[in-house]
């Protein structure tokens, strides 16, 4: 693949428009009093009703102003005039063999064109734990070549709003709020990771105010420690996210050498390996306890051999590190292979030997297309608007 065909980054589309009665998903304290005084709520209220709303909204899970008791019923019908609590609609769910659930969602916005954007949203079911993986953006302005979500063109970031919504979304589809029936009262969600659609860190403002309201303790209060953010590797936000969110990191590594890894995903011509692993040097906050985990998707042949292992271990050498080796997830078109079993765990050993722990990622959800690097929505009715710039993106690649 050459420079030529391959753009480093697609333009993205930004279309959203606030629908007329916007959400207050998504909104900080902060900006929901300012909204509550948009509204003629008088000051020395206004921090009382936003506690108030925080635990209906993110406690309970209320779908509906009517539901908020602990509130006047002249001020819910005040909210209910100018407001909602909408968070992105389900327009499909598909259930996969090994429980893994995929939720096409639907994204709302005051431009009716808008409501062609869709997102995918993933939960996966452990003994130990249920993990959501959760997309940052429309399609991605990346183009890894082994990613699914990377031949998606049409790109828009999420809001604040659209990003947590997901997180309700599946606390609504899976009953998992406080007052409703979970087995042993024990919550389904219990991790996030920023690993769906969409690189976090070119939407670094929305993703951090979504996920500290995900953190927030009087909230979702989904720990700091039971999230992770995931990115190709855009250095100068990694700092950022350990200062301004403290969340997990996951860097998707994947190659060692700057020739392969150039190739694999543009992004690095931009920030060579040697630039990013300085920043994971740098990041906040790491150590033995809090390890920065490196994905390495194997692929047949490109990136799998004992010497790129060997290599692997001695890059990362003074990093509190794991490794993470997940096996190619093929979707439709894609040129590459998955490695061999034997491969994967001849690698995987070399890593071992060398002090790190390498699990490999068992893939779920394969057969519904919702595994790591599968998702992808299509956008088929498109305006006028989006085809012009989807046009002028065309002459820019
Ligand atoms: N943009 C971010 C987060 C979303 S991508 C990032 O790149 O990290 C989700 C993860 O799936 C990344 O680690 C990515 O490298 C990996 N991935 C992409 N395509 C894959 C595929 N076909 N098989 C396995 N993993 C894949
Ligand atoms: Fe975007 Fe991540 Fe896919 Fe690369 S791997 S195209 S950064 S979603």
């Amino acid at each position: 693949m050459t420079a030529a065909l391959v753009p480093l980054e697609k333009t993205p589309v930004e279309t959203w428009v606030p629908p007329a009665k916007p959400s207050l998903v998504g909104l900080s304290r902060a900006e929901l009093v300012g909204q509550l005084g948009s509204i003629g709520v008088v000051p020395a209220q206004r921090k009382m009703r936003v506690q108030q709303l925080w635990h209906w909204i993110y406690v309970r899970g209320a779908q509906d102003f009517d539901e908020m008791t602990s509130i006047s019923k002249e001020l819910r019908a005040e909210l209910d005039r100018h407001f909602t609590v909408a968070r992105p609609e389900v327009v499909a769910e598909q259930v996969s063999s090994d429980g893994t659930r995929k939720w096409l969602l639907r994204l709302s916005s005051g431009d009716s064109i808008e409501k062609a954007h869709e997102v995918e949203c993933v939960y996966i079911p452990e003994t130990d734990r249920g993990t959501l993986c959760v997309s940052s953006q429309v399609g991605c302005t990346l183009n890894c070549s082994f990613c699914h979500t990377g031949t998606q063109r049409l790109v828009r970031n999420l809001t604040a709003g659209e990003i947590v919504g997901q997180v309700m979304v599946a606390r609504d589809r899976l009953g998992d709020w406080m007052d409703r029936e979970t087995p042993n009262g024990s919550r389904l969600v219990t991790n996030v990771v920023m690993r769906g659609m969409g690189e976090p860190l070119y939407n670094f403002d929305a993703v951090r105010d979504a996920l500290l309201i995900v953190a927030d303790g009087d909230g979702i209060g989904i720990s700091r420690r039971r999230i992770t953010l995931s990115t190709s590797g855009v250095v100068p936000n990694i700092v950022r996210t350990g200062a301004e969110i403290g969340v997990m990191l996951a860097i998707s590594l994947h190659a060692v050498r700057d020739e392969l890894r150039n190739e694999l995903g543009p992004l690095n011509r931009k920030y060579p390996v040697q630039h990013l692993l300085q920043a994971c040097r740098d990041y906040p906050g790491a150590s033995n306890a809090k390890r920065i985990t490196f994905e390495y998707v194997m692929l047949k042949g490109v990136n799998d051999s004992l010497d790129d292992a060997k290599l692997l271990v001695k890059l990362l050498k003074g990093i509190p590190a794991k490794i993470n080796l997940i096996p190619f997830n093929p979707w439709p078109g894609t040129a590459y292979e998955c490695s061999d079993w034997d491969q994967i765990e001849k690698f995987s050993e070399t890593i071992f030997n060398a002090g790190y722990s390498s699990p490999v990622r068992t893939p779920r959800g394969r057969d519904i297309l919702a595994a790591c690097g599968q998702l992808k929505s299509e956008t088929e009715k498109l305006s006028a608007r989006e085809r012009q710039a989807l046009r002028a993106m065309a002459m820019t690649d």
